[in-house]
């Protein structure tokens, strides 16, 4: 479904991307780990559009993401993004929130968008917010919301960039389950995460980012258990 090939990308003369290769089949969850600064939200960030890339492409069921193209906001609809920070539009209720994308993006008619956005809504546990402004929320409930945002556009697949990261720690879990649901129905995934107990339970494949390249891949268990690249082992030894 993601098929990235060897792509790069610099700032300035700051490379940042060195040739990253990585296949995503539907269906597939994949976790992208490393040091800050290795090269992970670019890598998200090119593959739906949000990033240039300089070298190499990015096709997306067979479609090549290019920024330049007129259909890169048809592009964006189709891969879900949710990042660290929640980024609700903080004057429109939850609900609201969202209805958004498949009314004013998809023109939706709003009774059908409000009938999804419930169903979201009941999915990630919040059937009880749906008037709620996101400022009455915690942060485990906004990033639950801003998931079920991204799930109404209907994606091919979804991207997370540390989604927990800037949670207190007794609402991390409330997240990471509604991720392991999401990867347990089939979606499509590609999650960059320091939680290395999610990644070894729910994803297919881990990939290690270091200095913009991918230095170490393989089955999650293989590679957090038993890394062959030095590399690795220290980063884990650090992290664990
Ligand atoms: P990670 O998500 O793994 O922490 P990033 O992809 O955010 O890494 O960043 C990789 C490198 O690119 C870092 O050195 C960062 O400073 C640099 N970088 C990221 N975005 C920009 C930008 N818009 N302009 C200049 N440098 C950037
Ligand atoms: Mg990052």
């Amino acid at each position: 479904m993601i098929a990235i090939n060897n792509i790069h990308k610099s700032f300035g003369d700051v490379a940042v991307l060195r040739g990253v290769s990585l296949d995503v089949a539907s269906g597939e969850v994949v976790c992208l780990i490393g040091p800050s600064g290795s090269g992970k939200s670019t890598v998200l960030r090119c593959i739906n559009g949000l990033e240039t890339y300089d070298h190499g492409d990015i096709l997306i069921n067979d479609a090549r993401v290019d920024t330049q193209q007129a259909d890169i906001h048809a592009l964006r609809t189709r891969v879900g993004m949710v990042f660290q920070r929640f980024n609700l539009f903080p004057h429109r209720s939850v609900i609201e929130n969202v209805m958004e994308g498949p009314v004013y993006v998809k023109h939706e008619p709003r009774q059908q968008a409000r009938a999804m956005a419930e169903e979201l809504l009941d999915k990630v546990g919040l059937n009880d917010k749906y008037d709620a402004y996101p400022n009455q929320l915690s942060g485990g409930q906004q990033q639950r919301v801003a998931i079920a945002r991204a799930l109404a556009m209907r994606p091919d697949a979804m991207l997370f960039d540390e989604p927990t990261s800037a949670l207190d720690p007794e609402l991390v879990g409330d997240v990471l389950t509604v991720m392991r649901t999401l990867a347990e129905e089939g979606m499509t995934m590609v999650v960059v995460t320091h939680e290395m107990s999610f990644a070894r339970e729910v994803a297919d494949r881990v990939c290690f980012l270091h200095g913009g390249t991918i230095v170490e891949e393989g089955p999650a268990k293989q590679v957090l258990s038993q890394p062959h690249h030095e590399r690795t082992q220290d980063f884990l030894r650090r992290v664990l």
